[in-house]
């Protein structure tokens, strides 16, 4: 069996890889699907954490611009995100995985408050973490928490899962001459200003060179081969 290219990964999942077929909400069996991938990993002996969006319910921007003040719309945004927790945890527990669901807004019943030490210990003992509710601040996005948690675990990467199997050099949708990169420094991705990750995301991760891995979380089973290091998408460096 080939070798995990990490003993620690930070998983950014947006809150649409939850939509399934649909176009807003929670889609069970999808997150069911997703939970049983993160399982395969897990049983690797590979540690676990996951840094959950909540796009599929509420963004911030939205809000503004229907005129919510920012802060209350973000604030909305963080709790779409707290529900998408709840929903990962309980797919993950009905595939038998334990986890710890870690909030960053203080929301005692449900989840507990970040405490690196005690996450790193859960990690220790094969817990899967999922962190919710970002960095618990407005102005921030659940990309930015992702670079922020994972140098703070001391992950190897973040695997980065969208909906396209990688960094392409124009729209591959758009351009049939479109190429993927396999890899890309994280200068070229700023100037490009290549949707990857916000550039607050990027820069975090430049400046602490983390590795960032991007791939498609539509074909099942590529989470698994992101950590093993297989080249399925684009890696930032
Ligand atoms: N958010 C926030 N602070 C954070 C993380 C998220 O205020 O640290 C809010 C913000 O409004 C954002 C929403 O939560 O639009 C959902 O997060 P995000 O858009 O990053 O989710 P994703 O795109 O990954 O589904």
């Amino acid at each position: 069996m080939p070798k995990p290219a990490y003993d620690r990964v930070l998983l950014k999942l947006s809150g649409e890889s939850l939509l399934g077929k649909r176009s807003y909400g929670i889609d069970f069996p999808t997150t069911q699907a997703i939970a049983q991938e993160i399982k395969d990993v897990q049983s690797r002996g590979v540690q676990v954490a996951i840094m959950i969006g909540g796009g599929n319910i509420f963004r911030g921007v939205r809000g503004t611009a229907e005129g919510v003040e920012r802060v209350s719309a973000d604030q909305m945004g963080l709790l779409a995100t707290v529900m998408n927790g709840i929903a990962l945890q309980d797919a993950l527990e009905k595939a038998g995985v334990m986890t710890r669901h870690v909030s960053a807004v203080e929301i005692r019943a449900i989840a507990e408050p970040f405490i690196r030490r005690r996450v790193l210990r859960h990690l220790e003992k094969g817990r899967v973490i999922i962190f919710s509710a970002g960095l618990g601040s407005p102005y921030f996005t659940t990309d930015t928490a992702a670079a922020l948690r994972a140098l703070e675990i001391k992950a190897g990467a973040i695997l980065k899962a969208t909906k396209v199997d990688g960094i392409y050099s124009a729209d591959p949708l758009k351009n049939p001459q479109a190429k993927r990169f396999h890899r890309i420094r994280y200068i070229e991705v700023l100037k490009k200003g290549l949707e990857v990750m916000d550039a607050t995301a990027i820069s975090l991760c430049k400046e602490n060179k983390l590795p960032i891995v991007v791939f498609s979380l539509k074909k099942r089973g590529n989470i698994l081969r992101a950590v093993l290091g297989e080249d399925i998408g684009t890696t930032v460096y």
